[in-house]
């Protein structure tokens, strides 16, 4: 059977995943032309659409961003900074300059300051290698400072195209279709067109200058926590509006359990308070730590959830992982899921999580 290609963006048809670049519902393979769900979207709606990548079809985007002479726009969760960072991306991106969106700040404590805020993501940036032109923060589906973001990519695109990178989950969509009203107006997105040398859907917007604001598709951070969890507790465990901190203090030899998907001991150390920043929809259990591994056989699935009874044989052994803390003001993040924040240094502590996510420390970003 011969290759079937979106008319608008040229990539290959399937019928199977709709998650998945190039689905198309088998009745559109009636139609002469055939177009893929994410353009048909586009053309009608004027709404772009997530749709998921392969760490294969991603290189080969950023092999051609790295080609192009514009401007990269990354957008991260500020929620989840570590785990939405696309590693690597500095080092395809040639001389194009970067700019750094952090979005979802919305859930943030309000007490937190921008400039703060944005002092950390350049920080953490040069650490993990890259040095954006600009660092912005925003909320995408709240409306807070796209203007901002829709002003600094003007200024800093001098004229060029823009490409939009982020993993997915991260709001890049929400961000995009307010772009497309922003520089648009009510005006039609007709344009989604081919990249020649490429068969994956990269979305044109045009622009008044004859550019375009390019949407790639979001590429899957494999270590987060969202791929172990199904549809509905994504939902528990994504922070919906403003996280409320919670306070324990504990002794040492105690334990905190979030749901059922991670664990937190405090090993060694003088009585002190642990600062945890989780959706407020995540139930944090305390415990002893003596008493925890039997708690776990014994509850999870129940008590301690999500995962729920029925995921539990999927659902991956929780590893152990050893810190001993040594600067004050560091946060242990458990990818996707939130982080503790512990003061002082001097403590020793160890944190579990589902084998393929990650843990590790930080520089506190509150
Ligand atoms: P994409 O996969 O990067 O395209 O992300 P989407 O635009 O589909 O958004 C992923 C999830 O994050 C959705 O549930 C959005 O409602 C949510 N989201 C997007 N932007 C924001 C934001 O600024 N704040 C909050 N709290 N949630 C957001």
């Amino acid at each position: 059977m011969s290759q079937i290609v979106c008319v608008g963006c040229g990539v290959s048809i399937q019928t199977e995943n709709r998650d998945e670049l190039g689905y198309a519902p088998s009745s559109a393979l009636e139609k002469e032309e055939v177009i893929c769900q994410r353009c048909f979207k586009l053309k009608h709606y004027n709404e772009v659409q997530d749709v998921n990548l392969t760490d294969d079809d991603f290189l080969k985007i950023l092999n051609e961003i790295g080609s192009s002479d514009s401007l990269i726009v990354k957008v991260v969760d500020i929620f989840d900074f570590n785990g939405s960072w696309l590693p690597g991306l500095h080092r395809f991106a040639g001389n194009n300059p970067v700019l750094l969106i952090g979005n979802k700040v919305d859930l943030l404590p309000k007490s937190v300051k921008r400039s703060k805020l944005i002092h950390w993501m350049k920080h953490e940036a040069k650490q993990l290698g890259l040095k954006p032109v600009d660092v912005l923060l925003m909320s995408a589906s709240k409306g807070q400072y796209i203007k901002e973001a829709v002003n600094a990519i003007e200024e800093y695109r001098k004229g060029k195209d823009v490409y939009v990178v982020g993993c997915t989950n991260v709001g890049k969509s929400t961000f995009i279709n307010s772009i497309i009203k922003e520089f648009t107006g009510e005006k039609e997105v007709i344009t989604t067109s081919h990249f020649p040398g490429t068969t994956l859907d990269m979305i044109e917007i045009p622009l008044d200058d004859g550019q375009a604001i390019v949407d790639t598709p979001g590429i899957i951070n494999h270590h987060q926590m969202a791929h172990y969890v199904d549809k509905k507790d994504l939902k528990v465990i994504t922070p919906k509006k403003e996280i409320k901190p919670m306070v324990f203090q504990l002794n040492e030899e105690q334990t905190l359990f979030f749901g059922g998907l991670a664990r937190f001991d405090f090993v060694k150390g003088s009585r002190r308070a642990f600062v945890c920043y989780l959706s407020n929809e995540l139930k944090i259990h305390r415990t002893k730590l003596e008493k925890a591994d039997e708690l776990y056989k014994n509850h999870a699935g129940e008590m301690l959830q999500p995962p729920r009874r029925n995921q539990m044989d999927e659902f991956p052994e929780l590893i152990r992982h050893e810190f001993k803390i040594k600067d004050e003001k560091t946060d242990i993040v458990f990818s996707g899921l939130g982080w503790v924040t512990v003061n002082e240094p001097g403590v020793h502590i160890a944190a579990h999580v589902p084998k393929g996510v990650s843990v590790f420390l930080r520089k506190s970003l509150i």
